[in-house]
């Protein structure tokens, strides 16, 4: 897909009046929690920018706040950027840049433009005054230059406690923009650091981390979301006044929200952790690890994301477009397969008994790399509950009732004359007859059949798990609904299904089931019972959905 929006523009401009050679990105996430979807539009734009431009693409783990992060999360984003096959040319740690850091602060506290100061964060929030009203200096916004050296110095040695005293940028208490309010740029945090262990008792503020990490690695174009454009004038006053050689340039584009989907790691991880959910793989997440266990094939999340565009504003999606480019990319590339997600049994009463036709079918119409496979037909064969009911309600009922003859699709017409029930009444056995002169592919044009169904043989075939997915939150809930309130009871539902004998795939092989929809080998399965995700149905049930709140 053509990639064409406004951040290529400007790149391409920037090549072209010989401003950079090329485009060097990154996308920095924070190692606390898993990637989801909307990460996908940050990784996608900030690689596919550097591949277009000739340039590279770093991932760099932006772990300046020790407290929030953990090594699980930084193999778990690793996994999930390499699946999207969005591979980084560097790897790299904020962390490893904490000496640097503390030196480039040491020169704005040299030049006059940081100081420390003893005020409590409560005290600052104080003063820093309103969007309506200008801050107030700290009392201490006035401390010599040597001063000030001395208790940086102080800071980083652990003569304070946690919170005693922070390193503020010297700049303007009465800016329009409050983030430049003399904003805090390092805070003294006794706390384990994964990277860093024990070494540092100081840590820097995001703000003032983030555009000297770019410098440092020569980020020439640094794409992040909306809700750091106003963060973008200190940005630009951190590289400044740091004296870094690399300038980078901050720009900003929508965030990518998805309807009705449960986004932001905060909300992922309550479910996760009050096991809501089977983890935060569970396929019913937007995570990227729990669309890959769904079976979302990553060319299918490349061309949502590419197909939306790249707004500069937020706009929310509907998870249904993501599904459109599933149906589309695996209706090419997925064999299909006779499987039966609920069985009925029918037996063909004059079939002989023990007697076994097979029958040559291609796994795909038109893919003829797939190949092809011998299906299995004798007396007894499963069909879909739903393609049987014991009265023909309509006209439109093109498939299998008593007294009504169906093609078993590439086999024989088949009539149903009688079903045999349970204590319950419910149908546990079709009796059939079947007319041998109607054999697929002998020609025979007689008569036509009230439709053609799949099936499953009854003597050659595997017990399998399947489990079908809604979405996990219901369609409406009150606006302050608890989890266990708005989480859809039928989210996750499980049927005992069955397919074809011979079939022995590998978890994450994906398949198109005959007339019902795709599935995927989901990693629960074990060497007694497969177990099938289904990814989407074959066609969209999707309406546009309504909320009250
Ligand atoms: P969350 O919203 O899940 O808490 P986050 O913003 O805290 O995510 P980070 O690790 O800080 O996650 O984000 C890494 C990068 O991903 C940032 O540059 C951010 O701009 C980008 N990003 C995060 N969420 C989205 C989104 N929904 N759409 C586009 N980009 C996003
Ligand atoms: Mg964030």
């Amino acid at each position: 897909m053509e990639i064409n929006h406004f951040i290529d523009t400007i790149i391409e401009n920037d090549i072209k009046s010989k401003k950079h050679k090329e485009a060097i990105t990154r996308f920095p996430p924070e190692p606390n929690g898993f990637l989801h979807l909307g990460h996908a539009r940050a990784i996608i734009t900030n690689w596919s920018m550097a591949k277009k431009h000739g340039g590279h693409f770093n991932l760099r783990f932006d772990d300046t706040n020790p407290i929030k992060e953990d090594s699980m999360f930084v193999d778990s984003i690793k996994r999930d950027i390499e699946w999207l096959g969005c591979h980084w040319d560097n790897l790299f740690y904020a962390s490893d840049y904490f000496e640097e850091m503390y030196n480039r602060a040491m020169l704005l506290v040299e030049k006059g433009l940081a100081y420390v100061d003893d005020l409590s964060n409560e005290e600052i929030r104080t003063l820093r005054g309103t969007l309506k009203e200008p801050g107030k200096n700290s009392p201490h916004r006035d401390r010599s230059i040597e001063e000030n050296v001395k208790l940086f110095q102080a800071m980083k040695n652990g003569k304070y406690d946690d919170g005693e005293k922070v390193l503020r940028a010297k700049i303007d208490m009465s800016s329009s923009n409050m983030n430049m309010r003399d904003p805090v740029i390092y805070r003294i945090q006794r706390a384990y650091h994964h990277n860093t262990k024990d070494k540092w008792l100081i840590y820097p503020m995001y703000d003032f981390a983030h555009p000297l990490e770019d410098a440092i690695e020569g980020i020439t174009h640094s794409l992040c979301s909306l809700e750091f454009e106003d963060h973008r004038p200190l940005y630009d006053w951190v590289v400044e006044h740091t004296k870094m050689k690399n300038k980078p340039r901050q720009i900003e584009f929508g965030r990518l929200l998805i309807a009705n989907q449960v986004t932001g790691k905060r909300y992922i991880r309550e479910l996760v952790e009050e096991n809501k959910v089977m983890g935060w793989d569970d396929p019913r997440l937007i995570t990227l690890s729990g669309l890959r266990r769904r079976g979302i094939p990553k060319k299918a999340i490349h061309n949502f994301i590419h197909s939306l565009g790249l707004p500069k504003s937020e706009g929310e999606t509907e998870i249904e477009m993501l599904y459109q480019h599933v149906r589309e990319h695996l209706n090419e590339t997925a064999p299909v397969t006779n499987a039966i997600v609920e069985p009925l049994k029918l037996v063909i009463d004059n079939y002989p008994e023990d007697e076994v036709e097979y029958v040559k079918i291609p796994n795909h119409r038109r893919n003829k790399e797939l190949g092809s496979r011998m299906v299995p037909f004798s007396k007894h064969v499963f069909i879909e509950r739903s393609d049987f009911l014991e009265e023909k309600p309509n006209r439109k009922w093109r498939r299998l009732s008593l007294g009504e003859e169906v093609r078993l699709m590439h086999a024989y017409f088949v009539k149903a004359n009688s079903v045999v029930k349970d204590d319950n009444g419910r149908i546990i056995e079709v009796h059939c007859t079947y007319d041998p002169e109607t054999k697929s592919g002998s020609g025979f044009k007689g008569r036509k059949p009230n439709g053609n169904i799949h099936f499953v043989d009854g003597t050659h075939y595997k017990k399998v798990e399947i489990r079908l997915f809604e979405d996990l939150l219901k369609e409406e809930y009150e606006k302050d609904a608890s989890f266990e309130e708005k989480v859809n009871p039928n989210s996750l539902v499980i049927k005992k299904g069955v397919i074809e004998e011979k079939m022995s795939p590998e978890i994450g092989d994906k398949f198109q089931f005959m007339r019902n929809g795709f599935y995927v080998v989901d990693k629960d399965s074990t060497d007694k019972t497969l177990v099938f995700n289904r990814i989407v149905p074959l066609r969209s049930s999707y309406k546009r959905k309504k909320r009250k709140n």
